[in-house]
């Protein structure tokens, strides 16, 4: 009998197992005008594109009920995936949950869950319109597929970024994974201590982006707003630096960052102190901030340069110049993407 070769998932990773995945894939309609490998897949309805996008959120994985309320959990399930569909500069327009349930669940809580997910259907205009409803042996399940249009003239994949362009960054980065260090933080002292009550009062803004984040559709209307088409665009999910190795592969380029100009603000800057950590190790390598992560060309950069959540953070270059992170002493060193490791 010949023995089985086993690789474990964890070697390839979770973007080389969904490469090799893709490798087998093929595509029948030529309507389908990007398969895998963008935040969203893009179908050709005639005279617009039509977005497509799933993410999924486990229980114990992505999530853990003794601290995020149900209600930021359904708002959240839907935020990032209209997320996905605002990196292509795109609207969101309709959506699919799908739940896996475990008797632990009363309707009532189902119910809490919902009022988020309503909530965030109102803020970002998209309408509920089908899912699926299963029981799960291992804790909450939610999925979420969201269907979005753009203009052909104004889709962003990751792969448009052209040499010299300019790299922007919305909002502020590391926030959401610092607000993880807190309410981990207090649920030890909960679970050593559950007379405690948790002290979350004094970290409000990092809270919240763990818990609830916005996707960043009043930047998608702004880009409209002031005539801006992105020559490439990606969400930041798994923390900037894994997000600018993507952009750089797909447009097969490399970049130069300025630590110095990364977006971080003072809350999650003084946060990440307190727990030691760097604050800047945060914002590259941290995760679940949803901002957005997009290239400019030059001519673009009058219209920006005074935006108060757009900052521009470096430019891209060849691919041979390599991905260089220029340190606050003025050091150039090699950018190095962690990401989110689930596997
Ligand atoms: P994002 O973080 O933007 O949601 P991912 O990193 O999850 O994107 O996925 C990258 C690409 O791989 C996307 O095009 C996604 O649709 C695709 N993908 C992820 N998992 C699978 C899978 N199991 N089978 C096919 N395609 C997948
Ligand atoms: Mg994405």
């Amino acid at each position: 009998m010949s023995e089985e070769k086993r690789t474990e998932i964890g070697e390839l990773g979770e973007f080389g197992l969904i490469d090799k995945l893709s490798e087998g894939v093929k595509i029948y309609h030529d309507t389908t005008v990007k398969g895998i490998g963008d935040d969203a897949a893009v179908y050709d309805a005639g005279d617009h594109l039509v977005l497509l996008t799933s993410d999924m959120l486990l229980e114990g994985v992505h999530f853990d009920l003794s601290y995020i309320p149900l209600q930021h959990l359904g708002y959240k399930a839907v935020s990032v995936n209209v997320s996905d569909i605002a990196a292509m500069n795109g609207t969101p327009r309709q959506m699919t949950v799908s739940l896996g349930l475990s008797n632990r669940f009363s309707v009532e809580a189902v119910e809490v869950l919902y009022e988020g997910i309503r909530a965030a259907c109102e803020a970002f205009n998209v309408d509920l319109v089908g899912g699926d409803t299963t029981t799960s042996r291992s804790g909450l399940v939610i999925s979420v597929t969201a269907m979005g249009t753009v203009e052909k003239d104004k889709v962003a994949y990751r792969s448009g970024a052209k040499e010299s362009e300019i790299l922007c960054v919305t909002g502020d980065l590391g926030g959401a994974y610092v607000g993880l260090q807190v309410l981990e933080r207090e649920k030890q002292e909960f679970l050593a201590n559950p007379n405690m009550q948790p002290k979350l009062d004094g970290y409000p803004f990092v809270v919240g982006k763990q818990l609830r984040p916005t996707a960043r559709m009043d930047v998608i209307h702004e880009f409209r707003a002031l005539g801006i088409v992105p020559t490439s665009m990606i969400d930041v999910s798994d923390g900037l630096a894994s997000e600018v190795f993507h952009l750089c592969k797909a447009s097969g380029l490399g970049a130069a960052l300025y630590e110095d100009k990364i977006p971080i603000d003072k809350e999650a800057y003084e946060t990440a102190a307190e727990f030691g950590l760097d604050p800047n190790t945060c914002a590259l390598n941290g995760g679940e901030d949803y901002e957005l992560l997009f290239t400019i060309t030059q001519a673009d950069f009058e219209k920006i340069k005074n935006h108060a959540e757009i900052h521009t953070i470096g430019y891209m270059q060849a691919a041979d110049k390599g991905k260089a992170l220029v340190t606050r002493s003025g050091n150039t060193i090699p950018l190095t993407a962690q990401g989110w490791k689930h596997f």
